[in-house]
């Protein structure tokens, strides 16, 4: 007998399961548009130059050490995550009343965030929206929430966000319950809310005392400016609404496996800080003691360096311009073919990701007759195209929905 016996099988994660669907197909004419990493014109992994600069500052430096970081992270990188999303000019920032944690990327971030609400504040009703990333509902879950829903996001017909069952649904939730706001760039959809719709969010949330949990995955990413992306979440700080942030530097500085990211805290009363601080630091011991600081140290030497933030600019301009030329490709040659159906929504669409609007069934015939690899859901990822394959893919869709 085992111990470990009778442990039933958890379902697999899908993103991975397919991406591993991709690689052991051996057709060459595969193309791979699951996970969500940046890929270029030649299909590679691209390391942003102005990081290969500051890893090679970083490892010409003598005096770097492998110390512990404090509990609560680097504080130079706090200091410049913080200032990103906010903005250097946030009030929020000249009063004083933010607080900064390093976390292990946007997972981590969001599961400290939402740990530190189930536990410590004892907030535990979520929604987060219908459909949103697929992760989410496990970290809540994981993290101590007991009332996990979800809020309308999705117009399907129109392909546009549904705002006004979104705000219906929003109204009808619980006092106290977290809303889970995407930043930018809404994964899988693309489609973000358009600002007069995020007014009518914020006002909803202020007026139903509803608490405000931000996930940016994507910032600068989405639009190649990091201030325009962020425009949602300074607007709600401009009402203020307080709120955690959880931010992720996987995408926009290629650091997906350095798990560099942060907790951003706005609060209306600075008197608070300290007891928040001393609670957040049990909550990190107890889940990774202290984060990793290579990544960190990367993000923090480029943020602060002009010179070197503006080769950031220009590298997150370079992918964000690269995407949306595949998403133009994409559209075009669909277009030319005639294909049935819309297909202006990929373009109109931002970030990575472009939720298709094919069905499983369709996804289930690109994979298996055109080795297209792309979510059951229908969302790909245009990183995996590139001016080579995308008149195979265009073609693979429109086999596939005549
Ligand atoms: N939130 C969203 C919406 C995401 O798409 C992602 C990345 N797939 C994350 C958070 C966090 O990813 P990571 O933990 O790799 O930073």
């Amino acid at each position: 007998s085992s111990f470990f016996a009778g442990i039933p099988m958890a379902a697999p994660i899908e993103v991975f399961h397919m991406n591993n669907l991709y690689l052991q197909e051996t057709d060459p004419k595969k193309v791979n548009l699951t996970i969500g990493a940046y890929r270029t014109e030649e299909g590679k992994p691209w390391v942003l130059p102005v990081v290969r600069t500051a890893e090679a500052a970083l490892a010409a430096d003598e005096t770097l050490n492998h110390e512990y970081l404090p509990v609560l992270g680097y504080e130079p990188f706090s200091k410049e995550a913080t200032k990103l999303v906010l903005g250097a000019d946030s009030p929020a920032i000249k009063e004083d009343r933010v607080i900064g944690v390093q976390c292990l990327s946007g997972t981590g971030s969001l599961r400290a965030g939402a740990e530190f609400l189930a536990r410590v504040i004892g907030l535990k009703t979520v929604y987060y929206s219908n459909p949103t990333w697929g992760n989410h509902d496990l970290v809540f879950t994981n993290a101590g929430f007991t009332s996990l829903n979800s809020y309308t996001y999705w117009d399907q017909i129109n392909r546009k966000v549904d705002i006004d069952n979104l705000i219906k649904d929003l109204d009808a939730a619980p006092p106290k319950s977290v809303i889970l706001l995407h930043g930018c760039a809404h994964n899988p959809t693309g489609m973000d809310p358009t600002k007069d719709q995020w007014k009518q969010i914020c006002e909803v949330v202020k007026r139903k005392n509803l608490f405000t949990f931000f996930d940016i995955a994507y910032q600068g990413f989405a639009s190649g400016d990091p201030d325009a992306d962020a425009w949602a979440i300074r607007y709600f700080i401009e009402q203020g609404v307080e709120m955690v942030i959880a931010q992720s530097f996987a995408k926009n500085f290629g650091l997906y496996n350095e798990r560099v990211g942060h907790l951003t805290i706005v609060v209306n009363d600075k008197s608070v800080i300290p007891s928040f601080k001393s609670q957040m630091q049990l909550i990190i011991r107890a889940n990774w003691s202290n984060p990793p600081a290579h990544g960190a140290k990367i993000v923090a030497k480029v943020l602060a360096d002009p010179a070197l933030c503006q080769q950031w600019f220009d590298a997150i301009k370079a992918m964000s311009s690269r995407i949306r030329e595949m998403r133009a490709a994409l559209r075009a040659n669909l277009e030319k073919l005639g294909t049935p159906g819309t297909w202006e929504h990929i373009t109109q669409q931002i970030g990575m990701f472009s939720y298709t609007g094919l069905t499983t069934d369709q996804v289930m015939h690109l994979v298996e007759k055109h080795k297209v690899f792309l979510l059951t859901d229908g969302r790909i990822n245009l990183c995996g195209l590139n001016t080579k394959n995308v008149e195979y893919v265009a073609k693979a869709f429109d086999e596939t929905v005549r």
